[in-house]
């Protein structure tokens, strides 16, 4: 697929990021919808037509987990790249509208993302580099896919030693110097699940008395860990809580962390024991997984591929949970 800017029409903005936004568009020649990503890259010419070359390996990728891409090019100073368009949008934005998911829905997600992970290593030795919630996409199939991982070396060194590149989700060793490993982005999935099972984000903005007692309120209630079936309103409710509470964190001038909490928050990973899921509230494995996940040192932290064994993803697997059926009501 030759793309070319004047061949894509924009139909609406879908997001901005820290390094660039989103739109909504249609590729005329062909009648099909795509997300693209126009992201400005303050380098040389020569550095910018070799990330565009790098981006290239976005359309071998060829897995259910990852969003596919159509492609890259330069539009100076911007590099522009088209991918799949996701109509539900990322994991950030739904939580922040439906509240806590239902541990099924954080299960399915750990699975695919673990399935997206282990793909991208062992086929194209890739490393995501920056798993987060709002690069966790879902579609009214009820397909969970990754986007925005690190392909291109250029592009990763031109983002890597900024603040842009600084992200709540990194690991201790990635805070500390060390080199990423598929193990950081393991890390970071396990931060993500604890924020999407509880509809906050784990280190800056815990949920507060309500929400627990609420949510041991639900468990006592209905003798199970809260799920799909009739946790909606309690989800609605919790939103509505978070959405009035101000954040802990203490936020700059754009709504942004300050560099002050920035480091406070990196002290925090480092030094302080991992984050965990409450106790008695969701099913044993789902601790155990995130557990596993966010153990401090990388030797002891487990591969994609090894946590994809563990019982809780072979019981997700069976489960006849619903995500199309879920994805209608998001
Ligand atoms: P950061 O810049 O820190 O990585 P981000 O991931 O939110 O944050 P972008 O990658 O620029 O920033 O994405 C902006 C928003 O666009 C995302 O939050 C997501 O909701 C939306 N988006 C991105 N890619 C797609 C896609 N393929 N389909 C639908 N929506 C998308
Ligand atoms: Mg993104």
């Amino acid at each position: 697929l030759d793309l070319k800017n004047v061949d894509l029409k924009k139909l609406s903005d879908l997001g901005q990021g820290n390094g660039g936004s989103v739109e909504k568009v249609e590729h005329i020649p062909t009648g099909t919808t795509m997300a693209k990503k126009i992201v400005l890259i303050d380098a040389k010419e020569s550095v910018r037509k070799q990330i565009v070359r790098e981006l290239d390996i976005i359309i071998e990728c060829n897995s259910e987990y990852i969003v596919t891409g159509y492609g890259a090019f330069l539009e100076n100073p911007n590099v522009c790249i088209c991918m799949e368009f996701m109509d539900k949008g990322s994991f950030d934005g739904i939580y922040k509208r439906v509240g806590p998911l239902p541990v099924e829905m954080v299960g399915n997600i750990a699975l695919s993302v673990l399935e997206g992970l282990t793909y991208l290593y062992d086929v194209h030795r890739i490393i995501h580099r920056d798993i987060k919630p709002s690069n966790i996409l879902l579609n009214s199939e009820g397909q969970i896919k990754l986007c925005d991982f690190g392909v291109s070396g250029e592009l990763n060194n031109s983002i890597a030693n900024t603040f842009v590149g600084t992200s709540v989700y990194m690991s201790p060793e990635r805070i500390q110097g060390a080199d990423y490993s598929v193990k950081s982005d393991v890390w970071s999935l396990g931060i993500s699940l604890i924020e999407l099972a509880l509809g906050a984000f784990p280190f800056s903005d815990p949920p507060d008395d309500d929400d627990l007692s609420d949510l041991e309120d639900y468990a006592r209630e209905t003798q199970k860990t809260p799920t799909y079936r009739d946790s909606f309103i309690l989800s609605k409710k919790m939103a509505k809580r978070a959405s009035k509470r101000k954040s802990r964190v203490p936020l700059g001038p754009d709504g942004g962390l300050t560099t002050m909490s920035i480091i406070e928050l990196m002290h925090q990973i480092v030094q302080e024991p991992s984050p965990r899921l409450p106790e008695d509230l969701f099913p044993t494995g789902a601790e155990d997984l995130v557990d596993a996940m966010l153990l401090k040192s990388p030797e002891d932290r487990k591969t994609p591929k090894e946590l994809l064994t563990l019982s809780w993803i072979k019981a997700i697997r069976e489960c006849d949970f619903n995500i199309k059926a879920w994805a209608a009501l998001c």
